[in-house]
């Protein structure tokens, strides 16, 4: 209220964007359905190993082989407590709802962070920061994982904060997410975001989507080569209707087609299902 009546929100613009927060909560104390099965897995070993080292010291006389049998049950004894404890945990992780339990901080949840190969036991806090200022304008601490399900609400959340009737709502590819941006419609969050990259083009040095503009008015695109792929034939999937653009005559004869692909002609695809010619020109971006 403050931020609005200094007028600090005039732009009417909020970036949007998830943060890992580690819990109060070992990563020890966190349990998964694999985890569960691993560490019953290292249990199994450790009792089969200290079993056959039982064996051996049974085949020994005196005081020393006495000793060490003695060691190897109470160590055996005990790694059976602790497989009965992992079985009693599988079963819980099996009765939650997300297949998960954390014993420190029960709302933590274990989720993987940007670096390769690791993760934390936390939260994944969402966060509208308003362009201009940088102020925080909303947050939301959720536990799940992943960035793709909290556009449209953290978007209303943030259009509520600034008072704005629309807001214009940027976020990265991490948040992208088709029934995301469609939720959007229609509730004055104005998504701009990045379409998730699914093909390694790019990285073999090939055009990749963006390279292709479409052009709503005429319902075709411009490819690189600058000629026009225009709509051939529409294919049914199992939820929409998908639009196929190519231009075979031009592909045929082109320079650049080995950067562009290795088949006859480039195709590409579009969803039949298009917004409305209400929806605002940045939400329109966000579905190509
Ligand atoms: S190969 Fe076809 S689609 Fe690709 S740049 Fe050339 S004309 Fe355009």
């Amino acid at each position: 209220m403050l931020c609005r009546q200094f007028k600090l929100f005039t732009r009417a613009v909020v970036a949007i964007d998830g943060s890992k927060f580690k819990a109060v909560n070992n990563r020890d104390k966190n349990f998964t359905v694999a985890k569960v099965a691993k560490r019953i897995e290292q249990v199994e070993a450790s009792i089969a190993r200290y079993l056959a080292a039982l064996d051996r010291a049974d085949r020994q006389d005196g005081d020393v082989a006495e000793a060490k049998t003695t060691r190897l049950k109470e160590k055996i004894e005990g790694l059976r407590r602790q497989m009965q404890a992992l079985k009693e945990m599988g079963k819980q992780v099996e009765a939650s709802p997300d297949k998960q339990v954390s014993l420190t901080d029960p709302d933590a949840r274990s989720m993987a962070t940007s670096g390769k190969g690791t993760g934390i036991v936390g939260y994944n806090v969402q966060v509208a920061v308003d362009a201009e200022h940088h102020l925080i304008v909303a947050h939301e601490v959720t536990n799940l994982g992943s960035d793709r399900a909290q556009l449209s609400s953290m978007g209303g959340t943030a259009r509520d904060a600034t008072g704005w009737q629309e807001v214009t709502v940027l976020a990265d590819r991490g948040d992208y997410n088709r029934d995301e941006v469609l939720a959007c419609e229609g509730t004055g969050v104005l998504a701009c975001i990045p379409k998730t990259l699914t093909s390694g083009n790019a990285k073999r040095g090939l055009f990749t989507v963006a390279d292709f503009i479409y052009d709503a008015g005429n319902d075709r695109y411009s490819c690189p080569a600058g000629k026009h792929l225009t709509k051939r034939k529409v294919r049914s999937d199992r939820r929409d209707n998908i639009d196929h653009y190519r231009n075979l005559t031009a592909c045929s004869t082109c320079g650049l087609k080995p950067r562009c692909t290795a088949y006859r002609t480039r195709a590409q695809w579009r969803s039949g299902s298009r917004p409305s010619a209400s929806v605002p020109t940045v939400q329109r971006f966000a579905l190509l």
